[in-house]
């Protein structure tokens, strides 16, 4: 995670565990202190995500279009 103020690298000082884990960290460069929050989100999404993985790699056949010709 980068620091949202020098987008230097963070580290984390202190996790809190539940069904929400939150962490709390601490930029290396300038010293920001800030908190992260990881939960468990749907099934669907990942699903979505999948689905625009396979776009990404194998995309779909473009039509031709008048710059093509
Ligand atoms: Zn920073």
């Amino acid at each position: 995670m980068f620091c949202p103020k020098c987008a230097e690298n963070t580290y984390v000082k202190y996790t809190e565990n539940g069904i929400i884990r939150r962490r709390y960290r601490q930029c290396i460069s300038c010293g920001y202190r800030f908190f992260t929050v990881e939960a468990i989100d749907s099934d669907s999404y990942w699903d979505d995500y999948k689905n625009i993985t396979k776009e990404y790699i194998n995309p779909p056949k473009k039509e031709k279009t008048l710059f093509d010709l």
